[in-house]
Parts: C-alpha cells; structure tokens; sequence
C-alpha cells in the first residue's frame, strides 16, 4: 500500500544502494542533530572518518567488480564492529564516516584502532577462482567540542587527521589535535 511505498522510498534515499550502510544525505542530516543535542546536553561527540587505502590500485590490479565486492566486505566489517548506537555512513566512492555518540576522543580511538585491525585482516574472497585479497584504511578521529562545534568544522577535523595518516604511511589512526585534548 502506500505507506509501505512511502517507507521504502524514504528507507531508500537515506541508504547506499552498493552496500546498505546510509549515505551521505543521512550522514549530513545525522550529523547535524548529533552536534546539536551533544553541545546543548554537553555530551561527547566523535567523528571517525575511514578510507580505504590504495583502493584505486585494488581496483586497478583486480577489476571494478571485485572492487565493489570489495567494498560490500569492508562495510559489512564496519557494521559489525561498531555497536547500534554508532552511525555508520558510505560518504561516498572508499570513504565511510562513522558518528559516535556519547564517546570522547580516546575511546573514538578504541574504535577506530579496533575497525583498522579488523579490516587488515579480512581475508577478501576472491570469488570464482579468483586470489584472495586484504585491505586497509586509514582512519582520522576528532572531537566536537569548542572548536569543532559546526559539521564543517568536525569534518575539516576528521579529514585533516585522515590526512596525516596517509602521510604517515597508511593502515593507521590518526588524532585530530593529539592524543590528549578528548574531554
Ligand atoms: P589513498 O590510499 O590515498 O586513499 O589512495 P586511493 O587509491 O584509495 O585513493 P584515490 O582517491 O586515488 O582513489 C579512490 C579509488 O576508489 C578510485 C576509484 O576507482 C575507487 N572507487 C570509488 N568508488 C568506487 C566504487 O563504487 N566501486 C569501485 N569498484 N571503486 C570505487
Ligand atoms: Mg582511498
Ligand atoms: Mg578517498
């Protein structure tokens, strides 16, 4: 009936056709109410942003098609590693942004530590004969809080973070502002 067509279309502009995680529209709209209730409640608010690394190789070396296999395990992954309460988006193309209420900067790093590890050891079926693969990402935790109290800024911290870890060599968690500024 109707309803049900209403539901689905809704369910469907809010979620990512490839792997079913939610998209960035969702992201954006989640985000925003997220940093909200969290500065008036004085809540702790991180955001992890993922990418995979060296995926244009992967895809390159292995075809597009077992690059969104590819993509489908690492999402699949992510899901699972993460607890309900934890937001987990396709931001687009091999970069996930995952929302963490309620979870300060040291703990966001827990998590992000914890995704990394999973996914260095995946073991990426490689289908009908087929080798098998392994990914990793790189991740760029930050905080909301006094200098991160806008979408665009928390996510300028993510990326700026996410940054340095390429930098750094991939396959690792990197602090916006260092370790020690969680509240
Ligand atoms: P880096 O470690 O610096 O992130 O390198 P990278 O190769 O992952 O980054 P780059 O941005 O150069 O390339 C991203 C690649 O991701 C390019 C594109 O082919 C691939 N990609 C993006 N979206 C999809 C998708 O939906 N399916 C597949 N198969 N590949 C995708
Ligand atoms: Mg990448
Ligand atoms: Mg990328």
């Amino acid at each position: 009936d109707n309803a049900t067509i209403h539901r689905r279309a809704t369910e469907l502009s809010y979620h990512d056709a490839l792997t079913g995680l939610f998209n960035r529209r969702y992201l954006e709209e989640a985000l925003e109410t997220e940093i909200r209730r969290a500065s008036r409640y004085d809540l702790p608010l991180s955001l992890n942003m993922v990418d995979i690394d060296h995926f244009k190789r992967y895809n390159d070396a292995h075809g597009h098609t077992r690059g969104d296999d590819a993509l489908r395990v690492v999402a699949r992954r992510l899901r699972e590693q993460t607890r309900n309460a934890d937001i987990v988006t396709r931001y687009g193309g091999e970069e996930f942004l995952i929302i963490l209420p309620m979870t300060t900067k040291p703990h966001a790093r827990l998590v992000a530590e914890k995704l990394r590890s999973a996914i260095a050891s995946t073991v990426i079926d490689g289908g009908a004969g087929g080798p098998e693969t392994s990914l990793t990402i790189s991740v760029g935790v930050a905080q909301a809080g006094v200098e991160a109290n806008s979408i665009t800024q928390l996510m300028k911290m993510s990326d700026g973070a996410l940054y340095a870890a390429k930098h750094q060599g991939r396959d690792r968690v990197v602090l916006a502002g260092g370790a020690d500024q969680g509240r």
